[in-house]
């Protein structure tokens, strides 16, 4: 393994040579939520997956521009261009604006991925926001010949884009797998082909999000805004387009096909995506009823939980996985994560206790070289976190007196903790320094109590505050120099 970044392309279906058009500029867009409801599990993990790349890409000194988009108009309850618009459904039942819908949703949003610790975007557009540049892209494709407009609607011509172009790259799939009898369907649907999609609806009467347009007045299909807002942020060529695996067909194959048809260019350097989150081994969503949002996790209240799990737990949760793998969820693997978290964390506290010597009796600079393999390996962070937990056993080594370090060599240490847990993984201690503090306090006084209990040979006083204490997961343990305290 060199020290190059290699990023796996859903493109190529390979790992190659990350090498940005325009260095040290890297452009990265991410599809972002359709906000009409709490973001749950399935949200938290793209979020989470891009923010990594994001922060390991600035650690290594580009300059990169982050767009994320909102989608808050087009997405329709069925992706095959019909039914109602998932944010105006929503309206309608709860008797509000759609732009009401919309506002609380995106604030929520925020305020779940402020949880998260995830780092904002550079540029947050809104389809809505966008309806003009939208309408200005579908012109092009007309004009290009690869659309066409049939009672008010436009539709991309996808048969007449893959005589010229490739349809189905992305995703492996081609024209004859995605022919269905579409006898059946042709008298009620307007489109040539059944695997042709919107670029522009007409509304309905009883539509209420509408704009006017040359074709009619309607609403913009889901995928080109998209393909509108990553060319109007980055360019008609930019470095990376990211989402999650279930975006890659029709979404993303359908927003190379309508930005290759308006700007003759092929949009995308590197294609990255992220597995989905499952819940014994099943898909998460509302219609299979095991959805769980991060409210939910936060405060415990959902009966598959047994308490409430922290939003660095949850973090940790995702980054335990490799982005490109399935993350099976389960109460028992939070529980298991939240372990982990404290144990990793526990290291800043026992640094200062540490005792340098001359010589270290292991290779601190190897544990940093390892790190950086494994996220130049497609920012492999189950790796990554393996390798500071082999130092963390090391750390305690230390402090047992079973291995030695160096001045410089804790230095070392520190400083790759602190950018690789804090920088790169981007996790935080939860507990605010106030409270630490007083956590801290009450320890010395309870362990100060406990100490005259066992001068004065009352071991059942100094049992008892030893047992009571773990019972809180705090172990204390013994030492020549008095006792230690630690969370289990
Ligand atoms: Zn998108």
């Amino acid at each position: 393994m060199s020290d190059k970044l290699f990023v796996y392309n859903t493109l190529s279906r390979k790992k190659e040579v990350f090498e940005p058009i325009n260095p040290p500029f890297v452009g990265m867009y991410v599809c972002g939520p359709t906000v009409y409801g709490d973001a749950h599990l399935g949200h938290a993990r793209p979020a989470v997956s891009f923010d990594l790349i994001y922060r390991y890409l600035k650690h290594l000194g580009y300059n990169v521009r982050y767009v994320r988009n909102i989608t808050d108009v087009g997405h329709l309850v069925n992706d095959a261009d019909q039914g109602e618009d998932k944010i105006a459904k929503k309206a309608r039942l709860e008797k509000l604006e759609p732009m009401e819908i919309v506002q609380y949703y995106t604030q929520s949003y925020h305020k779940n991925m402020e949880q998260l610790n995830t780092l904002s975007p550079n540029i947050e557009p809104r389809a809505t926001g966008h309806i003009i540049d939208q309408i200005e892209m579908v012109k092009k494709i007309i004009d290009n010949g690869f659309a066409y407009v049939v009672n008010g609607s436009v539709y991309f011509d996808v048969e007449k884009y893959n005589k010229k172009y490739n349809y189905g790259k992305l995703s492996g799939r081609n024209l004859e797998s995605l022919r269905t009898n579409t006898r059946t369907l042709q008298m009620q649907d307007e489109k040539k082909n059944n695997f042709d999609f919107a670029l522009w609806k007409k509304a309905l009467p009883e539509h209420i999000m509408r704009w006017p347009s040359p074709w009619s007045e309607g609403f913009p299909g889901w995928h080109i805004e998209c393909s509108t807002m990553s060319t109007k942020y980055l360019g008609e060529r930019f470095d990376i387009h990211g989402g999650g695996m279930d975006l890659v067909f029709p979404h993303h194959e359908s927003e190379i096909a309508q930005s290759v048809a308006a700007n003759k260019t092929e949009p995308v350097k590197y294609w990255i995506h992220n597995n989905m989150i499952t819940i014994k081994g099943q898909k998460m969503g509302k219609s299979l009823n095991n959805f769980i949002t991060l409210n939910d996790l936060f405060s415990g209240n959902n009966k598959v939980l047994s308490q409430a799990f922290s939003p660095m737990t949850i973090r940790f949760f995702i980054l335990q996985a490799h982005y490109r793998s399935t993350l099976d969820f389960s109460n028992e693997a939070l529980i298991a994560a939240e372990k982990g978290l404290k144990k990793l964390l526990n290291v800043f506290n026992v640094f200062d206790k540490l005792k340098t010597s001359g010589k270290s009796s292991f290779d601190v600079k190897e544990i940093q070289d390892k790190c950086y393999q494994a996220m130049n390996d497609d920012f492999n962070s189950p790796i990554v976190i393996a390798h500071l937990f082999d130092a963390v056993r090391m750390i305690n080594s230390v402090k047992d007196n079973k291995e030695t370090i160096s001045a410089p060599d804790l230095e070392l240490l520190k400083k790759i903790f602190n950018v690789f847990v804090f920088e790169i993984l981007g996790l935080k201690s939860e507990k605010d320094n106030d409270q630490t503090e007083l956590i801290d306090g009450l320890m010395q006084m309870i362990l100060s109590v406990r100490q005259n209990a066992k001068n004065n040979k009352d071991y059942a006083t100094s049992d008892k505050i030893r047992d009571e204490l773990l019972k809180l997961n705090i172990k204390v343990k013994d030492t020549k120099d008095g006792a230690e305290w630690q969370f289990e």
